[in-house]
């Protein structure tokens, strides 16, 4: 294959927009609530769909994840990747990031045994349900290649990969050998919309295929709850703040700051925050 072998982790999520918390019994209610592919994904796929237009070669969209998440890989297909596959088996279920990653970095080994060379895993930043932002690093740890965060842009020649990273105050550029693994920064790109004629091809030309333990071959002790040894020890939730809501339509940038000001100020509570902000505690 000329160019160059690109693959995409991406994650089928709830819609974290749609969960609701019951405050009686502490737990979230995921039931009706619809999955979605986790939004910052889509810039990794679109950075690997513009690296490939660029440069040749193909991109392969892989996600650990049960049966359903298959939507999420048809989604991708009609966004452009060439081909997808689904790891799932009922042993990695539970798992952690840990475990997680385990798997992933084992299935981009048999991408590299039965496909052919990978030169570029590309990951999101985080995701919006668990949003630990490990995976990246960690497939990169198990694989034993250069891992470089916040990317928000690449490119390939000749064996090399550099890409420009955003931080808060500082604009960065790497370069690192490929085989490399890099995770998008949010919102990087503009993520195209699914064509209608891509996605049909993943009905008729059946890009997707599906890997259980069975191909992969992994220890049992390795993956799922079994290979997790992160506890989730307790988790609380914040209160919901109510909100007001109130919409202004201004003039003008000044006649905005003054209503901001008034509507802030007119509010006994946000009065003192904003008072213990700029002179600290004990100035309300
Ligand atoms: C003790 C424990 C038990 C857990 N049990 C479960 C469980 O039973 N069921 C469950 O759904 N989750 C479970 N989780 C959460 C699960 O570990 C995480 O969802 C998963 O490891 C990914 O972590 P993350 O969502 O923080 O991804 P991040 O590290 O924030 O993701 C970064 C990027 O990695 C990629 N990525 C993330 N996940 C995947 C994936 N699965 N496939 C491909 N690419 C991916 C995406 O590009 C994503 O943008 C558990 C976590 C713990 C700690």
């Amino acid at each position: 294959m000329a160019g160059y072998r690109v693959v995409v982790g991406i994650k089928w999520v709830p819609n974290t927009q749609a969960v609701r918390f019951d405050p009686k019994t502490g737990t979230l209610i995921r039931q009706g609530v619809p999955a979605i592919i986790n939004p910052q994904d889509l810039h990794a796929i679109e950075m690997a769909l513009r690296l490939r237009d660029a440069y040749g070669g193909e991109v392969i969209v892989i996600t650990m994840a049960p049966p359903p998440a298959v939507q999420g890989l048809e989604h991708a297909i009609g966004m452009g990747a060439d081909r997808a596959i689904l790891v799932t088996d009922r042993s990695f279920a539970g798992a952690d990031t840990l475990a997680t990653s385990y798997v992933l970095a084992r299935a981009i080994n048999k991408v590299e045994r039965e496909i052919g060379r990978v030169d570029l895993a590309v990951f999101g930043q985080e995701t919006i349900d668990s949003s630990t932002a490990h995976i990246g690093a960690q497939v990169a740890s198990w694989l034993g290649w250069p891992y470089i965060y916040y990317v928000k842009q690449a490119s390939l020649s000749n064996g090399s990969l550099r890409v420009v990273r955003q931080l808060e105050d500082v604009i960065e550029e790497y370069e690192a050998k490929l085989p490399a693994v890099i995770s998008v920064l949010a919102k990087a790109l503009r993520p195209r919309h699914v064509s209608l004629l891509n996605k049909l091809r993943a009905r008729t030309e059946r890009p997707i295929i599906t890997w259980t333990n069975k191909d992969l071959g992994l220890d049992t002790r390795c993956v799922g709850l079994k290979g997790s040894p992160t506890i989730v020890a307790k988790v609380t939730y914040l209160p919901e703040v109510p909100r007001l809501k109130k919409v202004h339509k201004a003039e003008n940038p000044r006649e905005a700051a003054r209503w901001l000001l008034k509507n802030l100020l007119s509010d006994e509570k946000t009065r003192d925050l904003i008072a213990r902000a700029l002179w600290g505690e004990g100035s309300a």
